[in-house]
């Protein structure tokens, strides 16, 4: 690649001047960590000394007050300090060492499984001892098994500790001590100057701790600290770091905009008879959302480095129209476009709106899917490599190898969040012509989590189509239990008869697409029977594309009544005059598929209704998902109830968050430092800004996978 962006500044490397901390070393440079420690702690994420600082405690441990042994109950943890009484070996099933001891106010038995000949002589009857671990109710009373324990001289003090012992997320083989004297040593560092503090003032303005002081509060606090808080993640200690954090994430991904905006991408006039020529072809004016937004795009295009940009748009907000608008420009010039969809069913639906519109201009849309045949395929590819076919519409199939584009000059991806960052960066190096890289368009349906947009897609620019096309009007949703199915029957019949029509949406079976196709089958014969007088048909997985579409067609031209169909029709069927939905088990269903099928009605000028049938009991969370249906048409709101519900990592797909993997900061309990966050971003000296990056991503985020 000629504009290696790796050998220019690579913001992952140490600022040139920057001192070396011995917190920066590996964690071999510590006492007593071998290569075999080392691994272990490699599978925590624990390479570097100060990656030890930011392993924060799982629990901790109050060992800052004895207790009188007389005062223990079971099943607690218990600190105590006391005489031993008596201490032998016990054969009985299986061999044991029984310590027993006592204070003034009783006793009870310590017990070891494991032990070696020194611990036993140590543990010898009239031997001061202070220990600590869980008791449980045992033969003679009360007992700890294997306690964690000091031998103590007759005047020797109590060694309480002073704050609390913090317990680690570990992993197998790495015990509690060996990663608490890691982690103290580690802090001990930090204490003796090696930490730098590079938000220091900042987050003394927000009234923050200083690092230092959120590291020592978050590994061993006074017992007066709020533990609840510190382990939730509400506690300003932890409040700090997840600042930094985000911070972090931020500059690298602004670092990876950077590196893009060095690419050369196509230069693409705004003005063209092509895009003139779809404007007139639409039968319905543009919405003003979608106005600016492709005014946004258009400029983007005209500029000689890459369009990465983001449009989040309602369901029905037209989408895909701003899409056509930018490929009609990158076509105009002679180039390509690829439009990608994460399902086939989006992809055909896609390849049919964009057919319609190109192909009376001469330009040549092609499908690329799983589903073709080995022939239609090779001719596919020819007509792409040749620059024959100027728009190639598919899923994922779009990056396999043997796909070579003539002059790719922009992508659209559908639903992103369903596709990795990394996936869609690897069209980057499809563009085939003399340009580095095609412009890049993202479209999606779900409002991204503000946390999320600055860790994960800082690099891109974002648009939103924030209002619908006139006359759609929010559905009437009913939230009703299946008991009165027959009423609903009766409830379609009535709107058919007035010259309505309707859908049936048949439940979803998880086991198998036959299975649900079958459903689906039963659902219709036994509507057929109910309702002798209606014209009914059928859609589900099973049934082939070409049939589907010519009953999906039926269906729209009004030659049926009802249309039963499994959540195959989520996707592609504008039929207006449909006015009334039955969802069946909605209960099953996610919030976002639930708002996804209900778009499907509300197109038409008459008030339409959606009926949620649910078979009870409900659980707390369907209840939950039900009344928001009702409540709200808005998908943002939907989205935006749907995060809370389920958190960012379901919602968005484990491969999406799996890519920002955040050590201390939460994706959804962090929405109110992002504004902090982003303003502390803006204003770091650079040396500061790699530095952070450094320290919290390292190179998780490598150059060779964006390039
Ligand atoms: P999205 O992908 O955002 O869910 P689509 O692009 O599929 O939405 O558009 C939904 C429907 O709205 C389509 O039938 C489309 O033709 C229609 N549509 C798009 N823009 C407008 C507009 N400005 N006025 C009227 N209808 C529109
Ligand atoms: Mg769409």
């Amino acid at each position: 690649m000629p504009n290696d962006p790796q050998a220019q500044n690579n913001p992952f490397a140490m600022p040139q001047g920057a001192r070396k901390s011995s917190l920066d070393a590996p964690v071999t440079s510590l006492s007593r960590v071998g290569p075999k420690l080392a691994q272990k702690l490699a599978r925590l994420g624990l390479n570097k000394v100060s990656d030890l600082l930011f392993h924060l405690p799982l629990r901790y441990e109050d060992r800052t007050q004895l207790t009188a042994i007389g005062a223990l109950s079971p099943d607690a943890r218990a600190t105590i300090c006391g005489h031993i009484q008596l201490a032998e070996i016990i054969t009985a099933r299986r061999r044991s060492l029984l310590v027993r001891v006592s204070d003034d106010t009783g006793h009870i038995d310590l017990c070891f499984f494991h032990f070696s000949n020194a611990q036993k002589d140590g543990l010898k009857s009239g031997v001061r001892i202070f220990c600590h671990g869980a008791t449980r109710r045992g033969r003679y009373g009360l007992e700890i098994i294997h306690p964690e324990y000091q031998l103590l001289g007759p005047r020797e003090a109590v060694p309480l500790e002073t704050h609390l012992n913090p317990v680690y997320p570990t992993t197998e083989g790495l015990s509690q001590p060996v990663l608490r004297r890691l982690c103290a040593q580690a802090l001990r560092h930090a204490n003796a100057g090696q930490l730098d503090d590079w938000l220091g003032g900042t987050a003394t303005a927000l009234a923050l701790p200083s690092l230092l002081e959120a590291l020592h509060l978050a590994h061993e606090p006074t017992p007066t600290q709020d533990t609840h808080a510190l382990l939730a993640g509400t506690h300003r200690a932890i409040k700090r770091l997840a600042l930094e954090e985000l911070v972090a994430h931020h500059l690298s991904h602004q670092a990876i905009r950077t590196s893009l905006d060095a690419r050369q991408a196509p230069v693409l006039p705004v003005s063209n008879t092509l895009t003139e020529r779809l404007t007139e072809a639409f039968t319905f004016p543009l919405t003003g959302a979608q106005s600016r937004v492709a005014a946004e795009i258009a400029d983007d295009l005209s500029r000689p480095r890459p369009m990465y940009r983001l449009v989040q748009g309602d369901v029905g907000s037209g989408k895909t129209v701003v899409a056509a608008l930018a490929i009609a420009q990158a076509v105009a010039e002679g180039h390509q476009a690829a439009v990608m969809a994460p399902t086939e069913l989006l992809a055909e639906q896609h390849w049919r709106n964009l057919f319609a519109w190109f192909d009376p201009l001469n330009i040549r849309v092609v499908p690329l899917g799983g589903r073709q045949g080995a022939k239609q395929k090779r001719d596919v590819l020819a007509a792409l490599a040749s620059g024959e076919a100027g728009v190639a519409v598919g899923t994922h199939a779009l990056f396999q190898d043997n796909v070579q584009f003539c002059s790719l000059a922009l992508a659209v991806i559908d639903e992103q969040h369903r596709f990795g960052v990394h996936q869609r960066l690897a069209l980057l190096s499809k563009s085939g012509g003399e340009s580095d890289s095609p412009h890049q368009l993202i479209m999606t349906a779900t409002p991204i989590p503000r946390t999320l947009a600055m860790t994960a897609c800082a690099h891109l620019d974002v648009s939103s189509i924030d209002e619908l096309p006139p006359g759609r009007q929010p559905v009437d949703t009913a939230v009703v239990p299946d008991r009165r199915r027959d009423v609903l029957v009766q409830r379609v019949a009535k709107a058919c008869a007035d010259g309505q029509q309707a859908y049936w949406v048949c439940p979803l079976v998880d086991e198998s697409e036959a299975l649900e196709a079958q459903a689906a089958e039963d659902t219709a014969n036994a509507l057929a029977e109910a309702l002798p007088d209606l014209r009914i048909g059928l859609v589900h997985g099973r049934i082939k594309s070409a049939e589907r579409d010519a009953i999906m067609s039926t269906f729209r031209d009004g030659g049926l009544d009802l249309l039963v169909a499994t959540t195959v029709i989520e996707v592609g069927v504008d039929v207006p005059n449909a006015a009334l939905m039955i969802i069946e088990n909605a209960e099953r269903m996610g919030l976002a598929q639930l708002h996804q099928l209900r778009g499907r009605v509300g197109r038409g000028v008459r008030k339409s209704h959606c009926v949620l049938l649910y078979h009870p009991p409900l659980s707390r969370q369907a209840r939950a998902r039900l009344q928001v249906m009702r409540e709200t048409n808005d998908g943002f709101a939907i989205a935006a109830k749907d995060l809370q519900l389920r958190g960012p990592g379901e919602v968005l797909g484990t491969r999406q968050t799996g890519e920002v993997s955040l050590r201390i900061a939460d994706l959804a309990r962090d929405e109110d430092l992002v504004e902090d966050a982003l303003s502390i971003a803006d204003t770091l000296a650079p040396d500061a800004a790699t530095a952070l990056i450094q320290r919290w991503v390292g190179t998780a985020i490598g150059y060779g996978e964006v390039g």
